[in-house]
């Protein structure tokens, strides 16, 4: 039987409650729990898939191929474990599994309503999240008092007396406001917001509060007495210097104490010690490399949230500085590739989709081939290596991908009508396909070329397994004429290209796939760990 810890957000949104629960997580992997994580997303999309990255941030994948909320990213990352569909699901799916099962029959002639049967499919869709594992922690999306939270809220206050539940714990995350003026601390804004979810049929067991400022003892007391909780199960949660040092100051705190006991989980010391260590080096790290990266949606650096990170972790492993310089693809258009990126140690460009500052991305990857920069290319980053060399070298004139030219001479990049999807199921693709359900999504294994960049990152590894979405690919007609003249396929996937590199150069690299998907603090992405040295060795 599985124990639930449910992580709720008050006040206001964007109060870091994924990074909360993924650090409650982390504390009781280390103690040697089986640990699950779930998000719920309150929004009506059935994936985030579709939504804009620019308003939602990243779109993470995972191993299964799920286009899941960033937060599942921010999981893996910390809990160091891969995590299925299973642990991501939004209001939209829940309602279209119960109107599916309503049309097919299921329902024997019932009305169907929010109670029982909304809140019914909710809590089975957390308890199947939740097997196999000793612990599931919950994060649910949005601020108590949201209207699309409510049917969320009274899953989890049922699943209290629930069974086949062996326990529950609620935590509470807020904010703790400083008023200038008045030079106070405020606790109102939290007070209401646990009245709310009173108000429910929750009572929280411990509000984890955001602030600027650390807590006065008497400050943290009359929470407490005020919010009806234990004083020990106050937990402050400060800016921290990285988001990897909040499991070991929430253990400093002791946050563990009160989980245990009223989950009785017995006395608890996770091993943190190795994790210590690289928070060490992420704060004060020996060495420094400067990447330049080319991206488009520079406005909102949440787009790239996993790569970021995967850089950070990457630099802690290797004691270095991963500073970032920023480049917009469309100003690289204006002011040239050498400009902008001049001062970078190397040249990553990202992912993305449609036609908006393709040009400067071709010309950032000119400039590293012909600079011998280091580089890497993730997806649409590896996909425009190949218009490069097909424009610049092979002397093909208009050479592009068909997503930015439907009638290029020479279609480098282009939609294969059919491919085999993750399970060996035929998948059909054209472009009046519907844009959620056509991408080519989640792991697939990669075969790699004896003494290659990649074999060699991967420690000679012959299979690599990495995780993808796209819906072009690299045009295999063109293969032979891109290695006769110094761009090698390294990588492939059942006949699909999958990596390419330059000979003689001293590090190039390109990718289908999106290595950021696999980096964890505690084992970086092998193929960004090889870059971001080669970044650093770099003159
Ligand atoms: N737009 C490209 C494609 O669909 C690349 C996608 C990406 O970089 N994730 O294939």
């Amino acid at each position: 039987m599985t124990k639930y810890i449910f992580v709720t957000g008050g006040v206001l949104s964007s109060l870091g409650k994924g990074i909360t629960a993924a650090s409650v997580g982390t504390l009781l992997k280390h103690s040697g729990f089986d640990v699950g994580m779930l998000k719920i997303d309150p929004y009506i999309n059935v994936d985030p898939g579709t939504m804009s990255p620019l308003e939602h941030g990243e779109v993470f994948v995972t191993k299964d191929g799920a286009e899941t909320d960033l937060d599942i990213g921010n999981y893996e990352r910390f809990l160091d474990a891969s995590f299925l569909k299973s642990a991501n699901f939004t209001t939209g799916q829940v309602y279209s599994s119960v109107i599916e099962r309503e049309r097919s029959g299921g329902y024997l002639g019932q009305t169907i309503q929010v109670i029982p049967h909304i809140v019914g499919e909710i809590v089975n869709r957390i308890k199947k999240a939740g097997e196999g594992h000793d612990i599931l922690v919950v994060e649910l999306g949005g601020t108590v008092g949201d209207i699309e939270g409510l049917p969320f809220m009274e899953a989890i206050r049922q699943m209290k007396h629930d069974e086949e539940v062996e326990g529950t714990f609620f935590i509470h995350v807020t904010l703790i406001p400083y008023i200038k003026a008045a030079g106070e601390m405020k606790s109102k804004p939290t007070q209401h917001s646990v009245q709310e979810l009173r108000r429910i049929g929750i009572t929280p067991q411990m509000i984890i509060a955001r602030s600027e400022n650390a807590l006065p003892k008497t400050f943290k007391k009359k929470l407490a007495m005020s919010c009806d909780v234990h004083p020990d199960s106050v937990i402050e949660a400060l800016d921290a210097a990285t988001i990897y040092d909040i499991p070991v100051t929430f253990l400093r705190q002791n946050i563990l104490k009160s989980i245990s006991k009223e989950l009785e989980l017995g006395e608890l010391n996770p091993d943190m010690e190795e994790w210590d260590t690289l928070v060490k080096k992420i704060v004060q790290p020996k060495h420094k490399t400067v990447v330049g990266f080319v991206g488009k949606y520079l406005e909102l650096k949440e787009a790239y949230k996993s790569l970021t990170e995967s850089l950070i972790h990457c630099g802690a492993h290797l004691d270095a500085r991963v500073e970032i310089e920023w480049v917009d693809s469309e100003e690289i258009e204006e002011k040239g590739a050498e400009a902008l990126l001049a001062d970078c140690d190397s040249v990553l460009v990202a992912g993305g989709f449609g036609s908006r500052g393709i040009e400067g991305k071709i010309q950032a990857i000119e400039y590293a081939r012909v600079n011998r920069v280091p580089y890497l290319g993730i997806c649409l980053g590896m996909q425009l290596t190949l218009v490069e060399y097909a424009r610049n070298i092979l002397g093909l004139e208009g050479a592009n991908s068909v997503e930015f030219d439907e009638e290029t001479p020479h279609p480098m990049v282009y939609l294969i009508d059919n491919f085999l999807d993750q399970n060996g199921g035929a998948q059909l693709r054209t472009h009046e396909s519907p844009m959620g359900g056509t991408l080519r999504l989640g792991e697939y294994p990669c075969d790699t070329k004896d003494g290659s960049l990649i074999q060699k990152a991967y420690n000679g590894a012959k299979t690599i397994h990495e995780r993808h979405r796209h819906r072009y690919e690299a045009n295999p007609a063109y293969r032979a004429q891109l290695e006769k003249a110094g761009m090698i396929v390294t990588g492939e996937s059942n006949g699909l290209i999958e990596t390419v590199e330059i000979e003689g150069h001293p590090w190039f690299l390109g990718v289908q796939f999106h290595p950021e998907f696999t980096s964890r603090l505690q084992t970086p992405n092998a193929s960004i760990l090889a870059f971001v040295e080669a970044s650093l060795n770099a003159e």
